[in-house]
């Protein structure tokens, strides 16, 4: 398969070969040397210094330099959380803000959830104690609503900046106002890509501070023809490293474009590998995406067995968010999920595009941080120099901007269409945002946030499902609508259809379908039923419902109902009026209807466009003249 090799000349390997001597030591003593080997340790005090004499400093350092773990502790050390001032820091990722701030809880010997915690949508662990806290760049955002000035931090640090996240690139525009007036602020913006004269040049030229790396050299080996089917071509090659390479010599990374394609993935290599049996060493499969349960995700860190070797399968959270050590190897069929938002017709989706050059090149430096390594893309290299863009279009540019525009508009921000955007949205978008928010009347004629529009900035939710919520109070059927709202914001995993049973599941989730009403009504009949059987997991096991996905919902609910108070909707039960349920539902996705044509199928009334009803909705049956639709795809990770 080898067509070309890249050695990466310049890159100096440090002299760090000692023989170790491994001495059993207390936990935070042992941490306390493995922070001591990473790179950014040498520079600490020069980092420090920099960090006071300048109010915002660029940070860029290579992946696993320690930017994350390690900057936000010497801050805490250094003093900047005296007097319960709190050191905020920004991920562009759930899973990453989780599992950053487990490892740095444990650095410090300190439980998580207390002195280093971390804030993720629905999930708050943090406490009064809480100096150091790890957060989705989605939650900062939501802060700001509440205190403009982001009193409560000394310091911010808006990691990962090179991932250009909307809330990242609307943060950017937000602390560079506070960082102007606060002058005891202290903002940081990390990066791990070298282009960092980008984020100097809008923060008015603040200095950059470069962490060099310590990088091994890798060769890249590229096909010598395009893969018709990559998922394939990845599972054959990580079995080919597997076989011919002796274990304990590296891990094995491979990236992937989603949950679905990496349970295939895990089956797969599962079946390969026990058909070859003894035959060959044991492979340790790790899967790694943002939906898997948190119990499952430190899994990728723990230490290799002996005699074994450890493939990680990853979306693009590897790529940059998480460091994994020990990797030698990485396999890239140069794909990755994308939102892309088509500005005319307001469709938003997730589609799987070719990944940019940049992140190529990210993706094969995972493979030299240990050691040297070996990248493996599956494709050709007339491929990677003619079709792949040099970098990732920022998501501004190619999402959806009702949310942005509901944030924009709220007290102390400018006006959208002037704020201070480092690479600016389409104006088409920024207007097709404003005339939905318009139609839900979130905003008035003269484009200011009405009472509703504030109400509704209240949910961190999509615009159309606040609206929904906003619009219960009216139809006094809160208590059902936040239970219906919780269940669609879990995502696709409320039935459970295991192989060799579909029969059976689809018949028990048929019996939550009240003739006409719609799924929405389904969803809440799920969630009242597991409510009435005590929320038991017997009865979901009974009824094929996945209990975990129940658990999530019930959370979310709790959640949403205490938001109710803020946005002034008091909480009235009432469960058997469904025309009122129905209205509230409607309230926010009249948006989105569409009609049955004489044909049988459907057409949207906005622009117009043929749908169809999906075969597991209850109403595929009976086909009723109106229906309202809701876009799968805004399960995705944003808006956090
Ligand atoms: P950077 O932010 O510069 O990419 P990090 O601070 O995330 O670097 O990582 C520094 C080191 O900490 C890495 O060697 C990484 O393996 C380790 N590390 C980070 N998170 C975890 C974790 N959850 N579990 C174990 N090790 C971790
Ligand atoms: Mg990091």
């Amino acid at each position: 398969k080898v067509t070309m090799k890249f050695g990466s000349k310049n890159r100096k390997r440090k002299q760090d070969d000692h023989d170790f001597v491994f001495v059993k030591m207390p936990d935070r003593a042992a941490f306390r040397n493995e922070r001591e080997t990473l790179p950014i340790y040498s520079y600490r005090d020069d980092l420090l210094r920099a960090i006071n004499d300048h109010r915002v400093l660029i940070i860029v350092g290579e992946t696993g330099s320690g930017k994350t773990t390690q900057i936000p502790q010497y801050l805490h050390e250094a003093g900047y959380t005296a007097g319960g001032k709190m050191i905020g820091c920004t991920q562009p990722r759930r899973v990453a803000a989780m599992s950053v701030a487990a490892r740095v809880s444990k650095e410090m010997g300190v439980k998580l959830g207390r002195e280093v915690g971390y804030s993720i949508r629905f999930e708050d662990r943090t406490s009064e104690k809480t100096v150091l806290k790890y957060m989705t760049d989605g939650m900062l955002l939501r802060e700001f609503l509440r205190e403009s000035d982001l009193a409560s931090y000394s310091v911010v640090m808006v990691d990962e900046a090179h991932e250009r996240t909307v809330s990242t690139d609307i943060l950017f525009g937000l602390v560079k106002d506070i960082a102007r007036f606060r002058t005891d602020l202290k903002l940081i913006i990390s990066s791990a890509t070298l282009d960092a004269e980008k984020f100097s040049d809008y923060f008015d030229s603040a200095p950059i501070f470069r962490i060099p790396g310590r990088r091994y050299p890798y060769e890249i080996h590229y096909t010598k023809a395009p893969e018709a089917d990559p998922l394939d071509a990845a599972i054959v090659t990580v079995l080919q490293i597997h076989v011919s390479q002796p274990p304990g010599d590296g891990d094995i990374l491979v990236f992937l474009t989603g949950q679905d394609e990496i349970e295939t993935a895990e089956e797969i290599l599962k079946y390969r590998t026990r058909r070859l049996g003894s035959k060959i060493a044991e492979l340790v499969i790790c899967p790694i995406y943002a939906n898997l349960p948190t119990e499952l995700q430190a899994k990728i860190f723990e230490p290799t067995p002996q005699g074994a070797r450890k493939v990680v399968l990853a979306t693009n959270i590897a790529e940059t968010s998480l460091t994994i050590d020990g990797i030698k190897y990485v396999v890239d069929p140069g794909f990755s999920k994308m939102k892309s938002y088509n500005p005319r017709t307001g469709m938003e989706s997730l589609l799987v595009r070719p990944i940019s050059k940049a992140s190529a090149d990210q993706r094969a430096g995972r493979s030299g941080r240990t050691g040297p390594g070996k990248c493996f893309r599956l494709y050709t290299v007339h491929h990677f120099c003619n079709d792949l863009d040099d970098n990732t279009v920022p998501e501004i540019q190619r999402t959806n901007l009702a949310n942005v525009v509901l944030i924009l508009k709220s007290p102390g921000i400018k006006d959208p269409h002037k704020f201070d955007f480092m690479d600016p949205p389409p104006t088409e978008a920024l207007l097709k945002a404003s005339e939905l928010l318009y139609a839900l009347s979130a905003l008035n004629e003269h484009g200011e946030l009405t009472k509703v529009g504030r109400r509704m900035s209240e949910f961190p939710l999509d615009p159309m499902l606040s609206k929904m919520i906003v619009a219960s109070d009216k139809y006094k059927c809160s208590h059902e609508i936040i239970s219906i709202a919780a269940m669609l914001s879990v995502g696709n995993s409320i039935f459970y259809r295991p192989k060799g049973k579909q029969v059976h599941a689809d018949n028990a989730r048929l019996n939550f379908h009240v003739r006409d009403v719609g799924d929405h009504i389904a969803l809440l009949k799920v969630y009242s039923s597991w409510k009435e059987a005590d929320f038991s997991s017997q009865w979901c096991y009974e009824n094929y419902i996945q209990v975990r996905s129940m658990k999530k919902a019930r959370d979310i609910r709790d959640q949403l109902e205490g938001l109710l108070k803020r946005a002034e909707i008091e909480l009235i039960s009432n469960p058997n009026d469904l025309d009122a349920i129905k209205k509230a539902i409607v309230s926010g996705y009249f948006p989105h209807s569409a009609r049955l044509q004489k044909n049988g199928l459907y057409r949207t009334v906005k622009h117009p466009q043929r749908v169809y009803i999906h075969p597991t909705s209850g109403l595929a049956q009976g086909l009723p003249r109106w229906v309202i639709y809701r876009l799968r795809s805004t399960c995705g990770k944003s808006p956090n």
